[in-house]
Order: C-alpha cells, then structure tokens, then sequence
C-alpha cells in the first residue's frame, strides 16, 4: 500500500510485486453529518468521513472551507488519510489517532468492515492492524469552528514547519523516532553529525533528524548515513534510534 510515499525509502532496485494506490471514490469526501453519539449540548461534535487515498491537504482546505477545526495540526505533513491513519501521524504534540472515531478497512481475506475506536490500538507513530490489510476510509471527529479561526491555525503551523524543517529539499520526514522524552534530533546534533554528507544524501543542517537529498542521492547513500547515524549516536549516548521511515524494495 502506497499513500503518497511521503514516508517511503524505496530501495535503488525498486519494488517487486503489486502497488496499490486509492483513488476515485477512494480518494474522496462523504457527506457529514452532526455526530449521534454526542448530546446536544455538544451539537458542534461533527464527522468527517475521508477516503483513504485522499491528499491530507484536500482534507484541510475541505475542512477549512466547512468550518470544520481540529485537524489544524496536520497542515504540512505530507500524505494520504490512509497513510496518516496507518502511521498515526502527529505533529505538535497530537496525533490523528486522537481524531479518529471509525475506519473501513479491507481484510485480507477480502472482506470490508468497520472499525471503532475502541477496537483500535494507536501507538507513536503506528496504528497496530491486521498486516497487509488496507484501511480505505476514516471517520474523523472535527468541531464547528469560525473559518478565519481555522485558516489562522493552519497558517501558524505552516509558519512554524518552515522556519524548523528543511522543506526546501526532499526528504521522507523524521528519520527516527523520537526515543522516550528525548529527541532525535537533539541526540544526532549532538554527535556532530548536522552537514554529514554521503553521496547526494546530508544529514540537515536546518534539522538534524531530516536526511535530505541534495540532488542525486541514492537510496543506498541515505541507507549507509542512516546506519552511520545510528551507530554514531549509539556510540556516543547509548540509545538506538529506531527508524520511523519504512524502507521498502530491493
Ligand atoms: C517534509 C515531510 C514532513 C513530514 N512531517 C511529518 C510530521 O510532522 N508528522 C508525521 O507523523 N509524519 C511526517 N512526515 C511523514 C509522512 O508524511 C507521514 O507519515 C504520512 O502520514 C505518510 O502518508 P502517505 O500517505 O504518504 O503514506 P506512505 O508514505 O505512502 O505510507 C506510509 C505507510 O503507511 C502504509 N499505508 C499507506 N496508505 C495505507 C492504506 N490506505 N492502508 C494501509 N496502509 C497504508 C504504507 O504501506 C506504509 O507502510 C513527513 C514527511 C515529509 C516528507
């Protein structure tokens, strides 16, 4: 399963076997409603029902222009719902998991079927589901708010992603997860390793838990910085980074 492949390595040899990508009506917006479970005194408590496959930023300008707030914090993470909602997605301290009432998912013994909250286990930066199973929509808790208030929001958070993160060149996100109330940037930092280059690939100097591509990297170049990264860092503190990128291919 390929969101947008936003948080995707893919190994210089490419993929061996079948991409799925979600489009068309998977890829789209249902109709929402006010939600049931709520009582009236909460009567802003709506519902969103996105396709898998639609662009995170679709669903910001759709809930922006509806009056929908709360989902403010994804603006400019890259990606699909699906993808978000797989990889838990989160920014400034929230997570979607948080947003996320019900999924549709499809087994891999072929069936569809709805999932409740309650029977969803979100972890950092991980949704724990069936493997090779495919969510094909989300259900996601928003609240009316004012449209200006909301736009301002987004605006923010933008504002605070390109003054931290190198968006300038590409990259596939944070390389590592944060280990337990650290960051990993600040341990990558502090093993010297900013402006560490191999190939076409360097570690930012703008952020230390970003590899970016400085025009020709190879898979392979940012593969061998990662290790080097992990070892070094390792060394150094004792801590072993853990990957949040997924390498896929061969
Ligand atoms: C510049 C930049 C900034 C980023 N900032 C953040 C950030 O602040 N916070 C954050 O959490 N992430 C961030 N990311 C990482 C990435 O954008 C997110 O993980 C995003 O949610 C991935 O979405 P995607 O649709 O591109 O998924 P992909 O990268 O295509 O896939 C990610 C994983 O989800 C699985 N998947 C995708 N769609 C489905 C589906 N429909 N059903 C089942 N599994 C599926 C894939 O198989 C894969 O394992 C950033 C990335 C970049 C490049």
């Amino acid at each position: 399963m390929v969101g947008r492949g936003s948080n995707l390595l893919v190994k210089d040899e490419g993929l061996e076997g079948v991409v799925i990508l979600l489009r068309g009506p998977l890829a789209g917006m249902a109709q929402e409603k006010p939600d049931p479970s709520v009582s009236n005194l909460r009567a802003h408590d709506m519902t969103v029902h996105a396709g898998a496959g639609l662009p995170i930023v679709d669903l910001l300008i759709h809930c922006r222009d509806s009056g929908y707030g709360g989902l403010e914090f994804l603006a400019g993470i890259p990606g699909t719902v699906g993808g978000a909602v797989a990889m838990n997605a989160g920014a400034f301290g929230k997570e979607i998991g948080d947003r996320v009432k019900e999924i549709n998912v499809i087994t891999t013994g072929g069936d569809v079927v709805a999932t409740n909250r309650s029977q969803l286990k979100f972890s950092y930066r991980a949704l724990h589901m069936e493997k090779k199973s495919v969510i094909i929509g989300a259900c996601l808790k928003v609240e009316t708010e004012d449209v200006k208030t909301i736009a301002n929001k987004i605006a923010g958070y933008l504002k605070r992603r390109k003054k931290s993160q190198p968006i300038e060149y590409p990259s596939a996100g944070s390389v590592f997860k944060n280990p337990p109330n650290d960051y990993a940037g600040r341990l990558i930092e502090h093993a010297g390793l900013k402006g560490k280059k191999i190939g076409g690939a360097m570690i930012s100097e703008k952020h230390a838990n970003y590899i970016v591509n400085t025009g020709d990297a190879t898979a392979k170049d940012i593969l061998e910085l990662l290790s080097l990264t992990q070892e070094k860092v390792r060394k150094e503190t004792g801590v072993k980074l853990e990957p949040e990128i997924k390498v896929v291919g061969r």
